[in-house]
């Protein structure tokens, strides 16, 4: 990083991470499908609320691009639910969304969002975006999907985790926070615990949403038992493994994805909706699915 201006300057070349060659693949899904659930028990209530992306990526994915079909992980992610018949409410639901987005009349699926396009459909006008993203072509994209949202929606490009420290408490008092980094650098695990942790004491009520791999590497086991300590007092942990982990010591084999404060029927949806979905994103018999919630009892803080 280098100071220039009294700003942060990132060359892009440290970030080799594009979102592009991974979107829609079955860590997208199970994410996005706790976004939006997330975003609707937000909608419930009338009062505005801040949503703060901290790692956006460029918004908006066409699977029909040389970085979505070199890797062809959207085809056995999203891809395997476009198939699908007989969802499960909340994955049907989820699905209107992908559908919605691919109504061009062809019947292809040829698009997936990005969290920020699924957080400015669902949040309504009254609702603030503040999006964060580093790389410098991605920022670009993005910025150029929001340039008309005015105060609506700001995009910065800067270290996400920083952003997040501006963002909360947001001036709404009501907020949902997106943490989803690209874990490119082993420290960025202790980053997001710590931020984490910070934003909770700044923020005690917001809904924190994290999500993180599931992959052969002591920084990635550890971070939910750290995110279990970081003050929260109710959480949820979902996790959805696609195979079994790799013995050669890399490589992904499921996500996870941890949230605090998470609204009262997450629960009851991801157990409704997990199973289905690792029978149809599973690739091996070690597929399997986790759904854990903590609650601090009223006694106990009393
Ligand atoms: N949240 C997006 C979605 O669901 O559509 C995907 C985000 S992708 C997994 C992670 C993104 O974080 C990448 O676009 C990467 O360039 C960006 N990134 C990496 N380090 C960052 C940082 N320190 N601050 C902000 N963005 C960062």
């Amino acid at each position: 990083m280098r100071i220039i201006h009294g700003r942060e300057f990132y060359p892009a070349l440290m970030l080799s991470y594009r979102h592009a060659y991974h979107a829609g693949n079955h860590a997208d899904v199970l994410k996005h499908i706790v976004l939006k659930l997330c975003l609707e028990h937000m909608n419930s209530k009338d009062k505005p609320y801040t949503i703060v992306d901290t790692h956006a990526g460029a918004g908006l994915y066409s699977l029909d691009a040389e970085q979505a079909m070199r890797t062809g992980e959207f085809s056995s992610g999203i891809g395997r639910l476009w198939e699908a018949k007989d969802l499960p409410p909340t994955v049907a639901d989820y699905m209107k969304l992908i559908r919605e987005l691919n109504s061009d009349g062809t019947g292809k699926l040829r698009r997936y969002p990005g969290s920020p396009w699924i957080a400015n459909r669902l949040a309504r006008d009254i609702d603030r975006l503040r999006l964060y993203e580093l790389h410098s072509t991605d920022f670009a994209l993005l910025r150029r999907q929001y340039k008309n949202e005015g105060k609506r929606v700001t995009v910065e490009q800067c270290d996400g985790l920083d952003g997040l420290k501006a963002s909360v408490p947001p001036a709404s008092r009501r907020g949902l926070v997106l943490i989803d980094p690209s874990y490119e650098i082993k420290s960025d695990y202790l980053k997001v615990a710590t931020a984490i942790k910070d934003a909770i004491k700044r923020f005690a009520t917001g809904t924190y949403l994290v999500w993180h791999p599931l992959l052969p590497l002591i920084e990635a086991n550890k971070l939910p038992e750290k995110l279990k300590n970081s003050g929260a007092t109710s959480w949820l942990h979902a996790t959805l493994s696609v195979r079994a982990p790799s013995t050669k010591g890399h490589g992904m084999h499921g996500s996870g994805m941890f949230v605090i404060n998470p609204p009262w029927r997450l629960e009851a949806a991801l157990n409704e909706s997990l199973p289905l979905l690792t029978t149809l994103l599973g690739v091996d018999e070690h597929a399997k699915w986790t759904v854990e919630h903590f609650e601090q009892s009223k006694k106990a803080t009393d």
